[in-house]
Order: C-alpha cells, then structure tokens, then sequence
C-alpha cells in the first residue's frame, strides 16, 4: 500500500532540523513513511494520493499522561473548585463504581478527542481497580485497537490505603503482589517491542501518597527485568511535598531517587513543584516529564519550570492528564495551555516558542515513552501524520505562519486527516466508523448513572456545586 499526501501547504517535519516544507510530500508505504521532500513529487504508481492544498502536514502528536475513565467524571459540581487532595479523595467515590462497561465508552470518548486534534499515540494511566474489575486495561487496549490509535496504557496501581497513611479507602487499594502478577500477565500479553509497535505497556505506581515502598521498589524491577517503561506521579502539588516530608522525612524527587526511580526509563507526570538541584537531577538522569498545564491551572497546582528541565536535558512530553481536571483530551489546546503558561512574570527570552511547544508535543512525547519511531516525518519513520486544513475562520489572517497559528489560536479546530501506522483514522475532519452521537449518548448515560451509585452510596450530591 503506497499513499502519497501531496502540495501540501507546509509540511512540518519536527526532525533535528526542524525543516518547514512548502509545497512539501511524504510517501508512505504501508506502515512506514519511505520518503519526504518538496517541489515535484516522486513520480512512482501510488495507491492513494491526499490533496493537502491549504493543510499543514505535522508528525502525528504525542500524549503522555491521561486517565481515560475519568471521561465520565468531567466537571462534576462538587469539585469544580476542589484542590488535588479534596477532589481526589471526592472523586475516588465515583470512580470506584467504574466497570468495563463504564471504561470502555470512556475509552472510545478520550481517545476520539486525542484523534481529532491530532494525536496519534497516547498514554494511559489507570490505577484504580474496584474489587473484581481487574481487565479494566484490556478493554482500554480493545477500545484504542478499534480505533487505531498507538497506544501505550500503563499499569497503574495503588497499595497504601488511608489506615497506612496513604489517600485512598483500603478496598481500592490492591496488596503488591496482585498488582505485579497482574502487571506481568499484561506485559506478557500486550507489550510489543518491535518498530512501530501500537501497543507497548509501562508500569505506573500511582504517587508517593497512595503506593508502599515495597511496590515502588519491586515495580522497578520488574520493569527493568522486561525492559518496559516507568511511570508516576511526582511533585504535583504542595501538598504532596508536604506528604513525603512528613511521611518519608524528604521531598518527593528524594524519596523516587530512594526508590531507584530515576532514569531514562522513567517518566513523571507534573513536576511542578522542583527545586533547582532536583530539575538538575532529573536532566543528568534524563528522567522525562509529563507536562500537563490545563492540569495544573484546573487544579491550582502551579506551573511546572519546563524551561529549566528542558536546559537541564529532561526529555518533556505534553500530557492533557485525566479528563476530570482539563476538561478534554484536546492535544491543540493543551500545546497552547503550555505556550502561555510559562510567560507570566517571567523574562520574555525565556518564554515557549510555538515551536518549542510543538517539538514537545512530538519529540519530547516520543522521548518520554522511549520511543525513536514516532515524532517526526522522516524516512523510515512509523507513518503517523496529521493534516490540518488552515482554510478556516480560526487561522484566517496567519498566513504569515501558518504553523504557529495552530497553536496561537484559542480555538483549535477538529484536524481534517489523522494517519496512524499508515491508516488513514480521520478523515474529513470526522473518526472514520464511529457513530458519535450514539457514542456521546452511551457516555452521558453511562456517567449519570456512576454519579447515581455513588451518591446512593455516599449520601454526597454529585449534582449540586459545593460553593452554590
Ligand atoms: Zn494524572
């Protein structure tokens, strides 16, 4: 199979040279992308050609943290104003009542999104399990397949409940030794280590305030024993750091250190909270980040120092993080949530460039999950490519650069065409065989239904605002 997309309007390459091809091409052949150029394309039989006139042609984005079931719990009164702890320990009620049933359409909802703006591998990070839901990934995994995203979903876990200290009621939290037979059945079943592979697992203890020492260390060997990727939460909040000193007597970047947590195997999501000698750690062990601002603002968190990780060589990743606390899994909008987040107060040389924000948004994702076959248009390279079509009310009057516009502008718009692995998943600006009004139904009816349980259960409305 030969696709040929062609004049396209800028092909953006994001490859060391950072090269923007007007008129530009890529040939892709079957699973691969076999060459790309600009002026007179090769002039070789194809089995399909794409008119890119108007479009900027990108390397399909990269997301490098989510929590999928949290679709169903987006925006709920009673945590629209709840800091990390407070919203956490409410939410644990709701998402405690998860099922495949509930996972599945989340799944489907999240990924859609991811797919629309131009994302083309994501994470996932799921870690709550109620009692007798243990295939909860599995059908994460069946959902991404249907829908031919790459995916990487991590095993995510929790082994210190509240009568240890940690945040989560005791019946959400696994004991170790389920959670790592259960992280090896999944590695064993899913992880591709092969070029281009769409699936490939990480393990993922969820933070410092809800994992035991015993699991941090045990997962880390056991992912180094498989060669599978790292992943947690890690100084996200104040309240966090204040956790581990009074719990383990150090900041958090000390106790992961503790824990044989650093590496460039691993990758945090956040990172916010850092002082300058743990951002110089964190480059000199290559340990990457998950930059999640929408994340961090939702949730008055703070803002994370990208700048320095990036001087300090710390691969950064974007991530939209879980759809409870952006509220959407829009990648275009969060690359714009990361260009502004970093200007306030600070010295405009230092602030994101477009540019970077993008490079972070497909080279920095592609570096975090440890990967050197995603994140640019270049030969040999898995064909994941995304067509914009800047002929649109939102990038009128930025002919001046059209690729900056994409992220400038407040109001991205659905992408028109997404290639993952050289299939074509988006087209026309609509998920090719998705019924999405049946889809949004199934989600809306699903989560009225969780809140439902979970009230009966708790007494708590879900419906009402705490501040009305
Ligand atoms: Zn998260």
């Amino acid at each position: 199979m030969r696709l040929l997309v062609h004049d396209a309007r800028l092909v953006a390459t994001m490859d060391d040279a950072r090269r923007r091809l007007p008129g530009g091409w890529v040939l892709v052949e079957d699973d691969r992308i076999a060459a790309v150029g600009t002026g007179a394309p090769p002039a070789e039989a194809v089995d399909r050609r794409l008119d890119a006139r108007g479009k900027v042609v990108l390397p399909g984005l990269v997301n490098t943290h989510h929590h999928l079931p949290q679709t169903l719990t987006r925006n709920v009164p009673r945590v629209q104003e709840a800091p990390l702890f407070r919203w956490l320990v409410e939410l644990y009620e709701v998402w405690r009542v998860a099922s495949e049933e509930s996972v599945d359409v989340a799944a489907r909802v999240g990924l859609g999104e991811l797919l629309l703006t131009g994302c083309t591998t994501s994470t996932d990070h799921l870690y709550l399990f109620p009692r007798g839901q243990e295939r909860l990934i599995d059908v994460e995994i069946a959902a991404a397949r249907d829908l031919g995203i790459r995916f990487h979903p991590t095993r995510g876990s929790m082994s210190r409940g509240r009568s240890q200290g940690g945040l989560p009621p005791d019946d959400v939290v696994q004991d170790e030794d389920a959670i790592l037979a259960d992280s090896r059945r999944l590695i064993r079943e899913y992880h591709d280590p092969r070029p281009r592979a769409m699936t490939r697992i990480a393990l993922a203890p969820c933070s410092p305030f809800s994992v035991t020492d015993g699991l941090m260390r045990r997962t880390a060997d056991l992912a180094r024993e498989h060669g599978v990727r790292l992943h947690t939460h890690l100084a996200e909040t104040k309240d966090e750091e204040t956790y581990c000193l009074e719990t383990y007597g150090v900041r958090p970047v000390e106790y992961v250190r503790r824990m044989g947590w650093l590496g460039p195997d691993v990758w945090m999501a956040h990172s916010v909270h850092l002082s300058p000698e743990e951002v110089a750690l964190l480059g000199s062990t290559r340990t990457g980040v998950a930059h999640c601002p929408s994340s961090n603002f939702r949730l008055g968190s703070g803002v994370a120092p990208v700048r320095a990780l990036l001087e300090a060589g710390a691969p950064v990743g974007l991530g939209v993080d879980g759809s409870a606390s952006n509220d959407s899994s829009n990648m275009l909008a969060e690359a714009r949530q990361a260009l502004l987040a970093h200007r306030i107060g600070a010295d405009p040389s230092r602030w994101l460039t477009a540019e970077d924000v993008l490079w972070m948004a497909t080279r920095g994702g592609a570096l975090c999950l440890g990967r050197d076959d995603i994140g640019s248009l270049e030969a040999g390279k898995a064909a994941d490519l995304v067509l914009i079509d800047t002929r649109r009310l939102s990038y009128a009057g930025a002919s001046s650069d059209p690729l900056a516009a994409l992220v400038f502008t407040p109001f991205p718009e659905p992408v028109d065409t997404v290639i993952v692995n050289g299939r074509i998943v988006v087209e026309g600006g609509e998920l090719v065989g998705v019924d999405v009004p049946a889809l949004v139904a199934r989600a809306d009816a699903v989560s009225e239904g969780m809140l439902r349980r979970a009230a009966a259960a708790t007494g708590h409305d879900y419906f009402r605002r705490d501040r009305a």
